[in-house]
């Protein structure tokens, strides 16, 4: 797997005390360093050339010294039912990703992907049928983020990592990502509107514990069992649920936030009211919010959504054991199907007939 070296070239993926340093060690005076960072992380240039107020000499030696990563703008697609827009952005090494954007009451939501494809191998997820290409670098989160706001006009008050990708198997990238967004020279983005899912990597979501951030995590259980997580979650064969479930009361004692669980209803799979009452077990004196998802049938694979009625049981059964839930809105239905999808679909649009694996997948 390539790793991008973000430290010593990625000049947006440094925080203001590095790039003093550098600017520093490069023969000017500390304030350049301010002056460029505010460019990068709150005028959202897109380059040097806009960076008008640096002296000509500083931006040329910039450019010899340092990558500025951009997004490519590759499709665009907004919602006729909701105004909710898909983004596909092409990487300087023509890898593609997908971001989203949600518009709410409460503000633009934007849901970013973490890595080019990813390794945890959900069986309901399209993200992960390619696999893992690579992860991506600080620089490559904000953009998504820095690009959306641009081309919209229109402020992104919360964030979402919810996109391709396993968060927690990138983690030093997504860390130094989360506080260049919430620093106050940059977007200043409340780490309080700030939520990464992850499927459950138990050491991480310690470490993260730890470094006691103001970010929502939620943990997509999607089974009320051991057994029938390791059906749906290959990652369950590495860690019992059990201690995922300790790693999350561990997270939520170190930063008295929340825990959200996101639950995935597959039809006829984990959507039993049996299901329900063990989830309920489990989560027993737990304080959190279980999301409940329709899942997103996906081409690659037979799984189907539960009966309307199905769900409205499950969340009522859920409700009746004192369980805050909440039955997820689907947004943007009409753009780009389940998570991944649209990244997916554009690779085999795009990808050489002579290329394609005999079962058709990319
Ligand atoms: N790797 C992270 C982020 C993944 S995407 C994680 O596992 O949490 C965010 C959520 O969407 C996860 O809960 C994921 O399991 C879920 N998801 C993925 N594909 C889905 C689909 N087709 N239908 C419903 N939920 C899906």
């Amino acid at each position: 797997m390539k790793e991008i070296n973000f430290i010593s070239s990625d000049i947006k993926s440094f925080t203001l005390e590095e790039l003093t340093e550098e600017v520093v060690s490069l023969g000017e005076k500390p304030y350049r360093a301010k002056q460029l960072y505010q460019w990068m992380h709150q005028k959202l240039a897109r380059s040097y050339d806009e960076m008008t107020n640096l002296p000509k000499a500083f931006r040329e030696t910039l450019r010899e010294h340092y990558e500025y990563t951009s997004l490519l703008p590759v499709e665009r697609r907004v919602s006729k039912i909701d105004g909710t827009e898909k983004y596909l952005f092409g990487l300087n090494d023509g890898n593609v990703i997908e971001s989203v954007l949600m518009r709410y009451r409460f503000g633009n939501s934007v849901c970013i992907s973490s890595q080019v494809g990813c390794r945890m191998g959900c069986r309901f997820c399209a993200s992960t049928i390619g696999g893992l290409t690579r992860n991506l670098s600080p620089s490559e989160m904000l953009d998504q983020v820095y690009s959306i706001q641009r081309m919209t006009g229109e402020r992104v008050s919360h964030l979402v990592v919810m996109g391709t990708g396993e968060p927690l198997d990138n983690y030093d990238s997504l860390l130094r990502f989360l506080r260049l967004l919430s620093d106050e020279n940059g977007l200043n983005i409340s780490q309080r509107n700030i939520t990464v899912s992850t499927c459950g990597l138990v050491e991480n979501i310690r470490k993260l514990a730890e470094e006691k951030l103001q970010i929502t995590l939620a943990l997509s259980l999607h089974a009320s069992s051991q057994e029938k997580r390791k059906e749906l979650m290959p990652v369950a064969y590495r860690y019992e649920l059990a201690d995922v479930l300790d790693a999350c009361r561990y997270y939520f004692e170190q930063t008295g936030r929340r825990m959200t669980f996101e639950y995935s209803l597959v039809g006829g799979v984990n959507d039993s009211q049996e299901d329900a009452e063990r989830l309920a077990g489990l989560l027993k004196g737990m304080n959190c919010h279980i999301n409940l998802i329709p899942v997103n049938p996906i081409r690659e694979r037979d799984f189907v959504q539960s009966d309307r009625q199905v769900i409205e049981a499950f969340k009522n059964k859920l409700e009746k054991y004192g369980i805050n839930v909440t039955i997820r809105r689907e947004m943007g239905r009409d753009i780009a199907g389940a998570c991944g999808q649209l990244r997916k679909g554009y690779l085999s649009r795009t990808k050489d007939p002579a290329q394609e694996t005999s079962d058709g997948s990319a």
